[in-house]
């Protein structure tokens, strides 16, 4: 009995010690297969690092600055005016906004702080017709990695002048909302459209600054910046920079043209047609493949800059010829009579007044503002600087048929593959 026992003891055992091997054996294997196959990952992810990392330059990065929910507001002031920031150009970021629109301006501060600011430390102004909340005063300053600055647009640059006739204005109101145009039906739409058109860069607080960058609430850059693009603009004499071009509702601009041909009649001293943009706002031939897919009652084909995002120079709308300009279309009250709306105001008159190559089509931006985005088209580029968009998605502008950017490439300044001097 006892040497039966033995036997089967020795028989499991061999069993066991069988599969032990067999499962050492396999262990060492997979550290193997693990070990070459982690190297090859760590190869390839340091090749991508290798690849990357000059380009995104992280060595420039600097730590953001601390955000605090206290009052004591030292601990909110910048230490940043050390060696390390790059030169900035004399300019700042702009945002006209609602105080119940924060979180929005927050979504969208957070966005260009990480795209491009924090590098940087540009200041903010913030523009409001109401006084600002101290809730939105605090909070946006916390987020900021610059100074910021807040300031209330006086009345006469903002409410409805006393010279629009008042029944003329109430029944275009209602026509325009039967209609079922856009903010058909807004006043306070009007008086946005009509400042950012004229009086923006009349405001005091912007007097010191040569370059602005217009922010709106609730939108998202979608690739690291890869240059300064104040510094972009001052190096190589650009005066107007946008990333999205599209057709405007006919409808909210119905007599707009009839009032720029007359402007253009009566000043034409300002106006370099040999060197202007005039073609790129009326010519509409077929372009490739895609047909205009939007009809115009004008000669204005209705293309405009996007000027949710827009880098300006200020001195440039500062000018007499840019105030002619305004003057002239305001005295016929199309702002509150239609609702004229300041893309396209400032295209026409980008267009009209500046060479074309003083007008520069920002392409490696990625941008979102509902309903529309603008994404990179090139691979490497979105890898390059982190880009997170799809380019081929629906909701990207630059491929869709009511894009005017190949009319901008055709009959604007071109399109450019080189990048500009920084
Ligand atoms: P949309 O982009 O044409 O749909 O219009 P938005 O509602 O985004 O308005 C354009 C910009 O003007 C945004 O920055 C808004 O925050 C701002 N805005 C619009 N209306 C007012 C207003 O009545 N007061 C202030 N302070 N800002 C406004
Ligand atoms: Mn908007």
């Amino acid at each position: 009995m006892r040497k039966y026992l033995v036997y089967v003891a020795l028989l499991v055992l061999s069993v066991i010690s069988g599969s032990l091997l067999q499962s050492i054996t396999s262990i060492v294997q997979l550290c193997y297969h693990k070990h070459k196959l982690e190297k090859s990952l760590f190869q390839r992810s340091e090749n991508a690092v290798k690849k990357y990392d000059s380009v995104r330059r992280r060595s420039l990065f600097k730590p953001l600055k601390l955000s605090t929910n206290t009052y004591n507001d030292d601990i909110l002031v910048v230490e940043n005016e050390n060696e390390n920031v790059p030169d900035r150009e004399n300019a700042t970021l702009l945002m006209l906004v609602r105080n119940f629109e924060l979180p929005g301006a927050l979504k969208s501060m957070r966005s260009l702080e990480d795209r491009f600011n924090k590098d940087y430390h540009y200041d903010w102004v913030f523009l409001n017709d109401v006084p600002f909340s101290m809730e939105f005063i605090e909070a946006t300053t916390a987020m900021a990695s610059g100074k910021t600055y807040y300031s209330l647009i006086p009345s006469k640059d903002w409410d409805r002048p006393d010279w629009i006739d008042e029944k003329k204005f109430e029944d275009r109101l209602q026509l325009l909302h039967d209609k079922g145009v856009l903010y058909g039906s807004s006043k306070s739409y009007r008086n946005m459209c009509r400042f950012n058109s004229g009086f923006f860069y009349k405001q005091k607080i912007l007097e010191s600054y040569d370059y602005y960058f217009r922010v709106e609430p609730d939108v998202e850059y979608f690739c690291d910046f890869p240059y300064d693009p104040f510094k972009v603009m001052k190096k190589n004499n650009k005066k107007y920079g946008f990333v999205i071009s599209l057709h405007e509702y006919e409808d909210t601009i119905t007599s707009l043209w009839d009032a720029v041909d007359e402007y253009i009649e009566e000043n034409s001293r300002d106006i370099d047609m040999e060197r202007n943009s005039y073609d790129f706002i009326t010519n509409s031939d077929i372009i490739g493949k895609f047909s205009p897919i939007v009809d115009s009652n004008s000669d204005y084909n209705l293309c405009h800059f996007w000027s949710n995002f827009e880098i300006g120079d200020l001195n440039f709308f500062r000018s007499e010829r840019y105030n002619r300009y305004f003057d002239f279309l305001d005295s016929k009250g199309g702002f509150y009579y239609e609702r004229w709306g300041d893309a396209p105001v400032h295209s026409i008159g980008v267009s009209l007044l500046l060479n074309r190559d003083e007008i520069i089509h920002f392409d490696e931006l990625g941008y979102y503002h509902a309903p529309f985005g603008t994404c990179p088209g090139a691979y490497y580029l979105r890898l390059q600087q982190r880009c997170q968009c799809d380019a081929h998605a629906q909701s990207n502008i630059d491929i869709s048929p009511n894009s005017c950017l190949m009319r901008w490439w055709k009959y604007g300044d071109g399109k450019r593959f080189v990048k500009y001097e920084q």
